[in-house]
């Protein structure tokens, strides 16, 4: 078992603070749903565990497994276990999208460890298969011409084949089709198990009908203000962010 532990965190843009003491636990076996109002926090929580340089953490610790990612350099937080899927992913001219993600797996790893091109192969068609993705994706380059619903898919690809413990997703949904979000969902489900636990970063509650969380949690204005299980994101569905603010008294 494994833990991600998000303490007290607070993180800055520009000087201005946009998370006020975030606190939350997950543990492998554990998908974590996290719901909220537009321009509430969710997106900078990703981007602040994943090192992006405009966030700037002022208080607080990621801890995996005890140790804090917010002093590891970006790469090694990915070599220390957590896959962080961004809102808007972007393209990498020149590297195909299977090359990228065989360089990904074997990042840091001893040469006796590194996946063999033939196990790459048929671990990668396994994946697309369960995907029902074209094996043209995997030799396109990374990201370049994809349409938003191709993004998605192909970073759920990458989860399936980089096997992280933990992984963040943020609006791995927007933008998606009913088939699309079918797909993304049977993949994140793919991977539910001991050894892997998720924060799913969301705004709606549509996606939660695929994937069921096993806690979910509101946040507004840089705060976690109520955790429940998924019968609070269909509170949500039926009330909207308003029926949650009035009941603790914040504004939206
Ligand atoms: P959410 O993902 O919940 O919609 P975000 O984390 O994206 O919210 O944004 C939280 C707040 O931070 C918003 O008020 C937003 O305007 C502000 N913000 C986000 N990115 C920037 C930025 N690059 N510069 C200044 N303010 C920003
Ligand atoms: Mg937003
Ligand atoms: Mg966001």
């Amino acid at each position: 078992m494994a833990v991600l532990e998000i303490k007290d965190l607070h993180v800055s843009i520009e000087d201005k603070e946009i998370l006020k003491g975030v606190n939350l636990v997950i543990n492998t076996n554990e998908i974590h749903a996290i719901m909220g109002p537009n321009g509430t926090g969710k997106s900078t929580l990703s981007a602040a565990i994943m090192g992006h340089p405009n966030y700037e953490v002022t208080q607080g610790e990621v801890l995996l497994d005890g140790v804090n990612l917010l002093e590891l350099e970006v790469d090694e937080r990915a070599r220390a276990g957590v896959f962080l899927a961004m809102q808007y992913p972007s393209e990498i001219p020149g590297i195909t999208n299977a090359e990228f993600m065989r360089a990904a797996m074997n990042s840091g790893k001893e040469d006796e460890d590194k996946i063999s091109v033939m196990d790459f192969i048929t671990k990668l068609d396994e994946k697309m298969a369960l995907l029902d993705m074209s094996e043209e994706m995997a030799e396109r380059y990374l990201n370049e011409g994809f349409s938003g619903g191709e993004k998605k898919r192909n970073e759920i690809l990458q989860l399936l084949m980089l096997e992280p413990t933990f992984a963040i997703l943020d609006e791995i949904d927007s933008g998606l089709d009913i088939d699309a979000l079918k797909v993304v969902s049977k993949g994140i489900n793919e991977m539910r198990g001991e050894n892997f636990g998720a924060l799913i970063i969301t705004h709606y509650q549509r996606l939660l009908n695929y994937i069921t969380p096993d806690v979910v949690h509101i946040m507004m204005d840089g705060r976690v203000v109520k955790t429940g299980d998924a019968d609070l994101a269909r509170r949500l569905e039926a009330e909207g962010y308003a029926g949650i603010s009035a009941e603790l008294g914040i504004e939206l």
